[in-house]
C-alpha cells in the first residue's frame, strides 16, 4: 500500500477530502497540519510520503500558534527544493482545489503550476461529477508508479537506455522513432538523466499529454473519422490492443503509439486514409472489417466530406484542417504535433478561454473573422 500526505488547513474539509483520495492502492489517512512551514516539511518528512496532495489556500485558516503564511506553491517549492538533496525522495506533488484557485496558479508572472504534476478540482472527487473518484484515482496511482519506474530507470549508469526503458519498447522500436527529439526530455546538457521530477513533467506535459509520438482515443478516431459509436464498434473488431502504450503512466492515461497505427494503416489499406474524405474512409473500413461505420461529421461544414485529420484540442471532435487555426506554442518539441482548435470552439470562445488557449499569430485574423461574423457558421447542407 502507498502513502499518500492531503494538506488542507481546514479541518472538516482535510478530513473529507483524506477519506474521498484513499482506495486500494494509496493509504492518505495519516495527518499533517499545515500550521508552519517547517513543522509541515518535517511531518511529511517522517511520513516519507509516495505523493502528496494539496489544497490551494492553506493560509485560509487563523491560528494564534499557526505560521502559516504560504500556500500550496510555496510549500511545493520547498519540497521540490529538498528532494535535488535527497532524489530518492522526489515524489508527485498534486494540487486539489477549487476552479477560481486553480485559474488564479494561470495568472502569467505565476510560475508555480509548474512545481505540480497535475491538478485537479474538489468537486471531481464527489459522487455526482461526471469525472468521478474512479477517473481521478487511477490516475494518483499511476503518478506514484511513474514516479518510481523514472527513479529506478534514471539511476541507472547508461542514459541511452533510458528511454525504451521508460517508454516500455524494444531499442529496434524505439530507434524508428525520433529519438533525438526525445533526448532534450530526458537528459539535462551534459547528457546526464535529469532529476525525476523534470522527466516526469517532460514525459507527462510532452509526450503523453501531447499528440505526436503518441495519440489518445479521440486522435485515433480523428484519423478513423468516424461518429463515437463506429470507433467503439470498429475497436470491438479490430484490435488497437496491439497499437498500445504501455510506458510510464500508461496506468492512468490510455495511449496509442503513433507508429503502430501508421503500420497498421499501411498493412491493412492500399491508400493512407488521410487522402481521403471521412465518407470514404467510413466505406472503406466497413468494407474491410465488416463493420457499421458512419463517417464523423465537420461541427462547422456539418460535412463528412472533410479530410478529419486530429481532434480539435477543445471539443476533442474530429477536425479538418481548413477550419481549425493552430495553437500558439512557442516551445514545441520536435516530434510534437502543433495543437489546433475547430471553428465552431473559437466561435464559442467560452472554452478557450477557460483552457487559457492563445491562438497562433498566423491565425489572429481568422479568429477575428470568425467572432465579427464575417467568416459565418455555414448553414446546413451548404459548403
Ligand atoms: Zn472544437
Amino acid at each position: 500500500m502507498k502513502q499518500g500526505v492531503y494538506l488542507d488547513d481546514d479541518d472538516s474539509q482535510r478530513e473529507i477530502y483524506k477519506g474521498l483520495l484513499s482506495d486500494e492502492n494509496i493509504d492518505f489517512s495519516s495527518t499533517v497540519i499545515p500550521s508552519s512551514m517547517a513543522s509541515l516539511i518535517s511531518d511529511i518528512a517522517e511520513i516519507s510520503p509516495d505523493i502528496v496532495v494539496m489544497d490551494y489556500r492553506l493560509d485560509g485558516t487563523r491560528h494564534p500558534e499557526w505560521h502559516n503564511d504560504f500556500k500550496a506553491g510555496g510549500v511545493a517549492q520547498v519540497l521540490r527544493d529538498k528532494f535535488v538533496e535527497s532524489p530518492e525522495s522526489d515524489i508527485p506533488l498534486v494540487l486539489l482545489s477549487t476552479e477560481a484557485n486553480i485559474q488564479s496558479l494561470f495568472v502569467p508572472d505565476k510560475t508555480s503550476h509548474d512545481l505540480f504534476d497535475i491538478w485537479f478540482l474538489k468537486n471531481e472527487l464527489h459522487e455526482d461529477s461526471p469525472i468521478g473518484r474512479e477517473i481521478v484515482l487511477p490516475k494518483l496511482a499511476a503518478l506514484v508508479d511513474g514516479y518510481e519506474l523514472i527513479k529506478r530507470e534514471v539511476s541507472g549508469d547508461d542514459p541511452a537506455i533510458l528511454a525504451p526503458g521508460l517508454l516500455a519498447l524494444e531499442k529496434e522500436e524505439y530507434l524508428e522513432l525520433q529519438p533525438d527529439g526525445l533526448k532534450p526530455v530526458l537528459l539535462n546538457s551534459d547528457g546526464l538523466p535529469e532529476r525525476a521530477h523534470v522527466v516526469a513533467r517532460q514525459i507527462f506535459q510532452n509526450v503523453v499529454k501531447h499528440s505526436g509520438i503518441l495519440l489518445d482515443r479521440d486522435g485515433l478516431r480523428a484519423r478513423l473519422g468516424l461518429t463515437v459509436e463506429s470507433f467503439e464498434r470498429l475497436c470491438q473488431s479490430v484490435s488497437f490492443e496491439e497499437l498500445r502504450y504501455e510506458g510510464v503512466f500508461s496506468n492512468g492515461w490510455e495511449r496509442y503509439w503513433k507508429h503502430r497505427y501508421e503500420q497498421w494503416e499501411a498493412n491493412s489499406f492500399d491508400v493512407l486514409l488521410g487522402s481521403l474524405t471521412g465518407e470514404k474512409r467510413a466505406l472503406l473500413l466497413e468494407e474491410k472489417f465488416d463493420v457499421q461505420c458512419e463517417p464523423a461529421v465537420s461541427r462547422w461544414s456539418k460535412s463528412s466530406s472533410e479530410y478529419f485529420s486530429f481532434a480539435c484540442h477543445v471539443c476533442r471532435q474530429p477536425t479538418e484542417q481548413r477550419h481549425s487555426v493552430a495553437v500558439f506554442e512557442p516551445r514545441l518539441l520536435p516530434f510534437m504535433e502543433r495543437r489546433r482548435v475547430c471553428y465552431d470552439c473559437v466561435e464559442t470562445e467560452t472554452e478557450m478561454r477557460r483552457m487559457h488557449i492563445r491562438v497562433s499569430e498566423t491565425d489572429e485574423a481568422t479568429v477575428d473573422a470568425i467572432r465579427d461574423e464575417r467568416l459565418p457558421k455555414p448553414t446546413e447542407g451548404e459548403e
